[in-house]
This record gives structure tokens, C-alpha cells and sequence, in this order.
């Protein structure tokens, strides 16, 4: 056990950089904290907290780095004060260590990954329609709950799916930006002959783009210059039929996707879209926008 590995995938649209850090180092948790009143983020030693009853014991194996770790690193994203230092990750995979005395449903060495809503209120016109993870009152995980970027966490049965059946494990980190698109595109109404325009390229925009293949609809990007190495990749491999850098063209979109969070590119979907469009905003959002 000693050689373990565990990593960290950063991801960027063209490829995948994998952090490795051995264990035994003394690296125990990547935590935003406040430095000098400005958020920042450093590996910090925090105790592991105790194992309550339903609850599992999971070694991390992998994490993936999503938009809004990298805003609550910034600091764009905000923390209460109280929850500093705050491990991040919420998208991670990883394999029980030790489980709780009366599981059967899950066993020392089953890979897993996470649910990020950990607990909602139960209570709200929301978590009665079965949207706990729209739930105001959610504890988020690695957003205002300690989250997975750590050695050890402990979380209950009912936040984790078994992932025993993946080929390569490190995989299982896509699991959740998967899902938030899937999820996303399901509730649209898409027909073959429909076109659909996509606003971002990055991990949920690429993401958007190979699962709208499946639904034979024309996919058009709208990116940034410095989209312009993915967007002619995606273009050549016919995953999209075409791209633009600035927003042009006339109104005939049937579907638009906002995949940035970004309120200029949101607007400029509208702008974009055929009556009676379809609007999907994957898009992590701004508090207050103009739309
Ligand atoms: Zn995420
Ligand atoms: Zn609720």
C-alpha cells in the first residue's frame, strides 16, 4: 500500500494533465482558504472526521478540477467565512476502505463515485419535486461541505454510486460533469432536422457537443479565440458542423446551449434563437445578470 498513488486530473479542452502525488507525503487535504483576505488555495493537514453510522470509508483515487473549483479558488465563488478552510472536489472517484457494520450493498475495495448533493431540507417546493439539487439548502460537497480533494473521506451509502464496472477507474471522474449534462440535454425536445447552437468549449461544452451527436441535430459552436484550436479539431472530426468566433448569423437556432455561465454569450444565444426556441443554461451562473 505503501507505492498507493493518488492524482488529480486537470482538465483543459485539448487535454488532460494528471497531477500524481505519492502517498505518504504530507498532503492531506487541497483546501481554498484565506490568505491575506484574499482566497488562495494550499494543502493543509485537517482531521479526518469521524465515521457515523451509515457511512463509509473511501480513499480518493482521482479528482476532476470543474469551473467552479477554479472560481472558488479565485475567490469568485462564495464561501462562508466559518467553512475555512474548505477542502474542494466534488468530482472524484475513488475506493472504500472500510464500511460501515451493517452494509450490504457496498464492500471494502468497491470503486465509487459521489454524489456532490450531500443533504437537502426535504422541506422546499423543490426537494418535494425530487430537485434536491436545487434545494436552496443543500449541503454541497466541496462547496460548503469539506469535499474530496483529500486522502480519506467519509461519506454516507446513500452518496455514493458503485463504479466497479469501469474499465479504466480513472474515468469515473467524468461521471459527474457527465450526468449534469445528460440531465440538461434530456429535458430538451430535440428532432434530427433541428439545429442547435452551443455557446463554450470547455469540459461541459465539449461534453454537450458529443452527446448532441447522438441526437443527429446540426451543432454549431459559439467560442472564443482562444477556442479556435478545439473548435477546428471538433470541426475536421465532424463532432460539430460549424463554429464562429463572434456572434453573426441570423435567427434560426431551434436549441441553444450556454455551457460558459457567461451573460454576454447568453445574450447572444438569445439573440440567436428561432421562435419558440429551446434554452438550456448548463453554464455555472453569474448571482445577478442582465439577460
Ligand atoms: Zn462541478
Ligand atoms: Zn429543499
Amino acid at each position: 500500500m505503501t507505492n498507493e498513488i493518488i492524482g488529480f486530473i486537470i482538465r483543459i479542452p485539448q487535454c488532460e494533465i494528471t497531477f500524481r502525488i505519492k502517498e505518504g507525503l504530507e498532503i492531506k487535504s487541497i483546501c481554498a482558504v484565506k490568505k491575506n483576505s484574499e482566497t488562495d488555495i494550499d494543502i493543509v493537514e485537517k482531521q479526518l472526521k469521524e465515521m457515523n453510522t451509515n457511512e463509509h470509508k473511501v480513499k480518493v483515487l482521482y479528482g476532476g478540477v470543474c469551473g467552479t473549483d477554479m472560481k472558488l479558488i479565485e475567490g469568485k465563488y462564495p464561501i462562508d467565512d466559518n467553512k475555512l478552510p474548505l477542502t474542494i472536489g466534488h468530482e472524484f472517484v475513488g475506493r472504500i476502505e472500510q464500511v460501515s457494520n451493517d452494509s450490504e450493498a457496498f464492500q471494502v475495495g468497491d470503486y465509487i463515485v459521489g454524489k456532490p448533493t450531500l443533504k437537502s431540507c426535504m422541506e422546499c417546493e423543490n426537494c418535494k419535486s425530487g430537485y434536491i439539487n436545487l434545494c436552496k439548502d443543500r449541503e454541497r460537497l466541496g462547496i460548503n461541505v469539506d469535499g474530496a480533494f483529500t486522502e480519506y473521506i467519509n461519506l454516507s451509502e446513500k452518496s455514493l454510486i458503485k463504479v466497479n464496472f469501469l474499465k479504466d477507474v480513472k474515468n469515473g471522474v467524468w461521471l459527474e460533469p457527465i450526468s449534469v449534462v445528460a440531465r440538461g440535454i434530456n429535458t430538451l425536445k430535440l428532432k434530427p432536422n433541428y439545429s442547435v447552437l452551443v455557446a463554450g468549449a470547455g469540459a461541459i461544452g465539449v461534453l454537450t457537443i458529443l452527446m448532441l451527436k447522438d441526437y443527429g441535430v446540426d451543432i454549431t459552436v459559439l467560442g472564443l479565440e482562444s477556442d479556435c484550436t478545439i473548435l477546428e479539431y471538433l470541426k475536421e472530426n465532424q463532432f460539430i458542423d460549424g463554429y464562429m468566433i463572434k456572434s453573426s448569423g441570423s435567427e434560426n437556432y431551434n436549441a441553444v446551449i450556454d455551457c460558459t455561465g457567461n451573460e454576454n454569450a447568453i445574450n447572444n444565444l438569445l439573440n440567436l434563437s428561432a421562435n419558440r426556441a429551446q434554452v438550456l443554461l448548463l453554464g455555472t451562473n453569474k448571482f445577478n445578470m442582465n439577460i
